[in-house]
């Protein structure tokens, strides 16, 4: 189908999707594994989506929640009214969490979802009475979504480099990539966890009594799939635990079955103060995110001095009843095919696949957790993610969908993958490593 030529005019300008004019694309349909394109091939879907697409596409537990719910009822005013589905929805979920997280607060998204957590952070220091703790501590190279939170707390400076003022008192310590050591290694690397003592570093610089608490991704994702060395969260943990400082899990990415757990924090076993979620809570259906925490926190600042009311912080969209349904339709999906454990079956096998490219020309590494991979380019001098593009471009014409993050191709398929489409998904990707990219 042709491209509507006002399409720039009305789309282009203010989307992430700047490679669009290079060569412009359109999906029209998805069912299960795979996309429909523009002109009717079928693509396989190597990223669910966004990393959200967890219970695959067009999955009818899912659309018949939804339409259900709309028919039933499209919207409920979050700040005075509640619904049932966003109790049923809450229930399940803290069922889902290791304990003491057995509270929820619903958002729109993941960069609401981050804002939330380190808005609660604060305010349950104040809380607890411990008002000048408010700085923030995030790493290089994390990435938290696009909110002015997310931008100051997140270590990607061209994020933030033209947006003037940042969220003040936030201080990022290193990240644990260390390719010179850890390069081609299966899993969780060895080395690394002393990466941890960073925190000590700014705590030492800024006293522990002005911070409020640590954001990091258990598994980075968008930055390249930068997967922890072991030992290194469950450090961390100590060093929050040991100067009273919330530690938050970013898990917008490795919640809801990615690593084979509900949550990345029964994986790594650490449990964090917080964890922020979105995507596969409704398997990129409706937009929704979700903060946990322990009803600890949640006391001290709903029954504590200073009420919900004056921390007022709440979103129209909050719970909204599609969204709820949506998720409620695709936690059944994920009980029912089992899968929130189902990467844990496919990690060894899906390990291999990923290892399997490591002799392709200009791969430098490949890293691997769960259903979740990054296979990582040689860049080209002077033009980073020119290799990446090209790999992604070779990869959808030859029915893949794969996403790239710089000169790193990142994989999280659907967790109803099969064998056979992990075979098809790295034939295809050998391929396009030993053409001419
Ligand atoms: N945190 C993490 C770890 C993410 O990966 C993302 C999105 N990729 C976000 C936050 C932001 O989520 P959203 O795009 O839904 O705002």
């Amino acid at each position: 189908a042709a491209i509507p030529n006002n399409l720039e005019a009305f789309w282009m300008p203010f989307t992430a999707n700047r490679q669009f004019k290079k060569a412009p694309r359109m999906f029209v349909g998805a069912k299960d594994m795979h996309y429909t394109t523009a002109d009717g091939r079928q693509v396989l879907d190597g990223t669910a989506g966004l990393w959200c697409c967890n219970a695959g596409h067009g999955r009818p537990r899912i659309v018949e929640a939804v339409q259900k719910q709309v028919a039933e009822m499209d919207y409920a005013p979050a700040f005075q009214m509640g619904h049932p589905r966003a109790f049923e929805l809450a229930a399940r979920l803290a069922a889902l969490l290791p304990s003491p997280l057995d509270h929820v607060f619903f958002t729109g998204s993941g960069s609401e979802s981050v804002d939330t957590a380190l808005k609660i952070a604060i305010a349950y220091q104040r809380a607890i009475g411990q008002g000048s703790r408010t700085r923030l501590i995030g790493r290089e190279r994390g990435y938290h979504g696009v909110g002015f939170g997310g931008i100051s707390v997140g270590g990607i400076v061209n994020n933030r480099k033209h947006f003037g003022t940042m969220l003040g008192g936030v201080d990022h310590i290193r990240h644990t990539h260390d390719p010179a050591r850890n390069a081609f290694t299966r899993g969780q690397p060895d080395n690394g966890a002393e990466f941890a003592e960073d925190l000590i570093k700014v705590i030492q610089l800024h006293d522990a009594s002005t911070i409020a608490a640590v954001i990091v991704e258990p598994v980075a994702g968008s930055t390249g799939v930068l997967i922890p060395p072991k030992g290194y969260l469950k450090r961390l943990r100590e060093i929050c635990d040991q100067h009273g400082i919330l530690l938050i899990f970013d898990e917008v990415i490795t919640g809801f079955g990615r690593l084979g757990t509900g949550f990345a924090t029964e994986y790594f076993d650490v449990v964090p103060d917080l964890i922020t979620t979105a995507k596969g809570i409704t398997s990129g259906v409706i937009p929704m995110g979700a903060v946990f925490c322990s009803s600890k926190i949640y006391d001290a600042f709903m029954t504590g001095p200073e009420h919900m009311i004056e921390l007022f912080h709440g979103y129209t969209y909050s719970a909204h009843p599609v969204a709820c349904a949506a998720a409620l339709g695709t936690l059944d999906t994920y009980e029912e095919e089992g899968l929130l454990t189902r990467a844990s079956e496919l990690a060894s096998y899906w390990e291999d696949a990923v290892h399997s490219l490591k002799d392709c020309p200009k791969v430098i590494d490949v890293r691997n957790l769960g259903l979740i991979g990054a296979i990582e380019l040689e860049p080209i001098a002077g033009e980073p993610t020119k290799r990446a593009f090209s790999a992604f471009l070779k990869a959808y014409e030859d029915g893949l969908l794969i996403r790239t993050t710089g000169d790193i191709i990142a994989l999280s398929p659907p967790l109803i993958i099969s064998k056979a489409q992990i075979d098809e998904l790295f034939g295809k990707l050998r391929t396009v490593l030993q053409s001419n990219i």
